[in-house]
């Protein structure tokens, strides 16, 4: 069986990922790697579903262990990968998806420069702070701190391979199927088709 790919998805707060996600997670070939972080639950988060919610002594015992394929502070909370969320589905064949910030995937860009790199931009700051207000979960200074992260991250966009603006949901959806259809048809990953057809000559 052909293993999975890596697909590091970032994007900004308020640029509507989690929406996003929901969609393309009906799709059974992708699988959402839960990460750990020390942040608190928002209300209605279940941990071992949206987080694995630990202690920053726990996360660094863990740190220390190696059991991170990447991790990275963010808004004062730390946030990483844990490797037992991501290699076992890979081997099944799945699509992993790691939701993750850009200094965690620009670690992950070294160290698996296999994975496939998409960066959700918004399509204006203006949208981002009327999402973040509509949502409701952060207080006003939490938001502008966001708005403020937000403008740095936009700044890693082009080390990402592809930018989908997620003005409306479906179209974004259908630029995150697009692009990977086209990774899928990448020579480096047709060879074993090519090797077929050429035994069979
Ligand atoms: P939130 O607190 O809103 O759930 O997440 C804050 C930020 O942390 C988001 O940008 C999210 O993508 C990022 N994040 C979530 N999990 C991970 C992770 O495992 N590693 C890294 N580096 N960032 C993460």
């Amino acid at each position: 069986m052909n293993k999975g790919r890596i697909i590091v998805f970032s994007a900004p707060s308020g640029c509507g990922k989690g929406t996003m996600l929901g969609e393309i997670l009906k799709d059974e070939r992708f699988h959402l790697s839960v990460s750990a972080t020390t942040r608190a639950p928002r209300e209605g988060e279940k941990d071992g579903v949206n987080y694995h919610f630990i202690t920053r002594e726990d996360f660094m015992k863990r740190v220390d262990n190696g059991e991170f394929l990447e991790h990275a502070e963010y808004c004062d909370n730390l946030y990483g990968t844990l490797r037992s969320e991501v290699i076992p589905f890979i081997e099944e064949g799945k699509n992993v998806i790691l939701e993750i910030e850009v200094k965690g995937a620009m670690q992950m860009r070294e160290k698996y420069p296999d994975a496939m790199f998409v960066f959700i931009a918004p399509p204006s700051m203006a949208e981002i702070r009327r999402r973040l207000l509509k949502r409701g979960t952060e207080t006003e200074d939490v938001i502008e701190k966001r708005i403020a992260q937000a403008t740095m991250e936009l700044g890693y966009a082009q080390d990402y391979d592809y930018i989908i603006v997620n003005d409306a949901l479906e179209d974004a959806v259908a630029d995150f199927f697009t692009v990977i259809r086209a990774e899928q048809l990448r020579a480096p990953f047709r060879s074993d088709h090519i090797d077929e057809v050429r035994k069979n000559a």
